[in-house]
């Protein structure tokens, strides 16, 4: 077959909508094959069902796999040497192969009109046979294969609509290797004679996906299972069209499915669970309605495909974290496996924090810096750095920083609750007031462990236990009953706010009578 030929894969979309994180997935894949392959990444725009074209989706597409960091070699936007990249503007080339077929036998021109067809679909379930145009039905339908050669010679010349579709045998095996499913074996007699060349003179799918397989000389066809059942007829052009020997290699990606693992991932999935399932945001052109991105929730790019990279893809140890380049080196198709991949939500947040973690402040405080600003509150670089160093292992998005930590910049105006009924005690006040004084006592820039001396020092001698203080402490400072490490917080925030926000707190929180 293809295997000694430099290594070619394409990526395929048809724009129809947004990218799903499947076919991320999809293209990711791909290119990690091409990439350690020395190979050519291929992007083809598959536009040729204008019914289905939405205004937008490609550029879409484009900017999808602009953003997790998918370069493309050849395709609509960079060129290459098989121009156009876009199937529509490829139109002209597709009926030949059509034709050939019909020459050689292979095809056929179908003149049916919709309601043959109906009427055929009927008859057939009525004698609960499969409602196919196959081997069987053919003969009683009308077609270059029943009609006799002067009418259709008379048809065709007259303009008469038709379609020319594909003639398979009536039972033969198809077989062929998938490098995930391994051989797959299909009959002929549960397949039908697919459209190749429809009315408008525009190829379906099956035909121009071939064609251009083909003469952009791919080598590996790496696709979602969604396509498999479509394989067997592929194939089957492959032998007809004469090209079997170049015929690329396939693999049948598993399914992403839901986070309870029963079917695919849809949309809806996304709404209910508060999670996005496109690449970006989505604003649908008819009716205006926006579906949330991982780019917009805050998601980095990095932990976007290292999480799609896993789901599916089993590396041979136990590492979870890889970049770009560590997956080139590493993946294979070999081991990604038929079974389908669970999307697992909490999975994808770790893997966000994972590079939040990995940022350096700097970079960190440049992704925030608009959101403090828009908060009005004082956006010092050297603070807000300190601010995203203690803050960072307690949240899993660059924005959460913000949301959560307001108490950096702010004296607290509500304090939690659930902290209050639990913890306070008839005379907590008066420890807070009293470890406030002690604070009182420390220099305004004093590091957090002078803070904890003051502490641990008065919980001794006033012989309190330091647990039953230290929430207390931390709700009166920061309104909240967790959050960044306690002693760093207060030394960051400095004496000056601190003694007084204690204080206040002290006149609004009084222990719980009731
Ligand atoms: N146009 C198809 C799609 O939208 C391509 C399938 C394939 O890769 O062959 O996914």
């Amino acid at each position: 077959m293809s295997n000694n030929r430099p290594v070619r894969v394409r990526f395929a979309p048809s724009p129809t909508g947004p990218l799903h994180i499947g076919g991320v997935r999809t293209a990711l894949y791909n290119y990690l094959l091409a990439k350690q392959q020395g190979g050519t990444m291929i992007l083809r725009i598959e536009d040729t069902d204008q019914n289905r074209f939405v205004p937008g989706a490609e550029e879409y597409i484009k900017q999808s796999l602009k953003w997790v960091g998918i370069e493309i070699d050849e395709g609509p936007e960079q060129g290459g040497p098989h121009a156009p990249y876009r199937q529509s503007e490829r139109k002209p080339m597709y009926a030949q192969y059509a034709f050939d077929l019909v020459e050689k036998g292979l095809a056929y021109y179908a003149f049916d009109t919709e309601e043959d067809l109906e009427q055929m679909r009927k008859r057939l379930e009525a004698s609960k046979m499969q409602p196919a145009y196959d081997a069987v039905s053919r003969m009683s339908m009308k077609n270059s294969l029943t009609l006799p050669a002067d009418e259709v010679k008379a048809k065709l010349e007259n303009g008469d609509p038709y379609v020319i579709r594909i003639k398979l045998p009536r039972k033969e095996e198809v077989r062929f290797h998938d490098i995930i499913r391994g051989w797959v074996v299909v009959n002929t007699s549960t397949m039908d004679d697919k459209v190749l060349l429809k009315g408008d003179g525009m190829p379906t799918y099956h035909l121009a996906n071939v064609v251009d397989d083909y003469l952009m000389q791919i080598t590996h066809v790496i696709r979602g299972e969604e396509w498999l059942p479509s394989a067997p007829l592929h194939v089957m052009l492959y032998r007809y069209l004469g090209w079997e020997e170049v015929m690329p290699q396939f693999a049948h990606l598993p399914l992403l499915l839901k986070p309870e693992g029963n079917g695919k991932l849809s949309k809806r999935d996304g709404d209910r669970l508060g999670f996005p399932v496109f690449a970006l945001e989505w604003k649908d052109p008819s009716t205006g309605e926006i579906s949330s991105g991982y780019r917009e929730s805050g998601y980095f790019p990095e932990a976007v495909t290292n999480m799609l990279a896993l789901l599916g893809w089993h590396p041979s140890g136990n590492q979870e974290m890889f970049s770009m380049q560590e997956l080139i080196e590493q993946f294979s198709l070999e081991r990604v496996s038929k079974a389908g991949a669970k999307f697992d939500l909490n999975k994808a947040f770790w893997f966000n924090q994972q590079y939040l973690m990995q940022k350096s402040p700097a970079e960190v405080y440049d992704m925030i810096q608009p959101l403090v600003e828009a908060k009005g509150w004082d956006t010092c670089r050297e603070y807000v750095e300190q601010v995203v160093v203690l803050m960072r292992e307690k949240v899993r998005f660059a924005k959460e920083i913000v949301e959560q930590g307001t108490y950096f910049f702010e004296t607290p105006e509500k304090y939690d609750d659930e902290v209050i009924k639990k913890k306070w005690k008839e005379e907590t006040n008066a420890h807070l007031l009293a470890i406030a004084k002690g604070f009182a006592g420390l220099a305004e820039n004093a590091q957090a462990a002078e803070y904890e001396q003051v502490f641990k020092d008065y919980c001794e001698n006033a012989g309190v236990k330091s647990g039953e203080l230290l929430q207390p402490l931390r709700l009166a400072v920061s309104g909240e009953g967790v959050g960044a490490p306690i002693w760093e917080m207060m030394s960051l925030i400095g004496r000056d706010f601190i003694v007084p926000r204690i204080e206040l707190a002290t006149t609004k929180i009084s222990f719980p009578k009731a």
